[in-house]
């Protein structure tokens, strides 16, 4: 794909969105940091609602340290594999308090070594919590960089990097969460929304379908 299509493509979904957002709920890095930890191989909607419990109570790693595993789990029982991801939070709340004095931090380095934290996570928080130029790349992502050709790559880890590459500068700090709804909503997996699709004439997908 060449950058003129790339250019022209963030322009229309930055005119359809000019502010997109997570579809995860929070308000401090911290609840994101938690929020993205909570939400591997589950739905936003469902950390969502676990979160909503959760944060009222406790919001800050020394209150949810507080809590414990098994207090923990009662708030995000209802996500898949609540078990280890009880433990891994309050092991990350732990690290927080102890070597970064509560607060998130933000570099890459340091998030990665927090538990339940990969490289997509850390990602995701310097990118959206911390506005850093960085791409996590997701399922949804890596299948409409791929369909699109806006960024093809075989492994996560070269879309990401094209991405950050190929993506015009102007519209790179947006662009994971407008890839990502587009592949929630319209470039779905098992059938794309071609025929209602926004940029159904720039993409350089071969098995494009309609709509019906
Ligand atoms: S035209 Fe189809 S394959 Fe291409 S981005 Fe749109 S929905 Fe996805």
């Amino acid at each position: 794909m060449n950058a003129a299509k790339r250019l022209e493509i963030f322009r229309r979904l930055h005119e359809d969105n000019p502010e997109p957002k997570t579809e995860l709920a929070y308000s401090t890095p911290f609840e994101l940091l938690i929020a993205v930890i909570l939400s591997a191989q589950a739905t936003d909607v469902g950390v969502n609602k676990a979160t909503a419990r959760l944060f009222p109570v406790a919001n800050t790693p020394q209150a949810i340290h507080a809590l414990g595993v098994e207090g923990l789990s009662e708030y995000i029982k209802t996500i898949g594999l609540y078990n280890s991801k009880a433990r891994n939070v309050i092991e990350t709340c732990r690290l927080l308090v102890e070597l970064h004095g509560g607060e998130v931090p933000q570099s890459r380095e340091a998030l990665e070594a927090l538990p339940g934290v990969g490289r997509k996570t850390a990602n995701v928080v310097l990118n959206t919590a911390f506005r850093q130029l960085a791409m996590a790349v997701d399922t949804h992502i890596f299948r409409v960089s791929n369909r699109t050709g806006i960024a093809p790559g075989k492994t996560v880890l070269e879309v990401e990097k094209k991405l950050l590459k190929f993506v015009p500068k102007e519209y790179l700090l947006d662009a994971h969460h407008w890839l990502i709804l587009h592949g929630r909503y319209v470039c779905q997996a098992r059938k794309p929304r071609c025929g209602s699709c926004r940029i159904e004439d720039l993409c350089e997908y071969k098995l494009k379908t309609s709509d019906d």
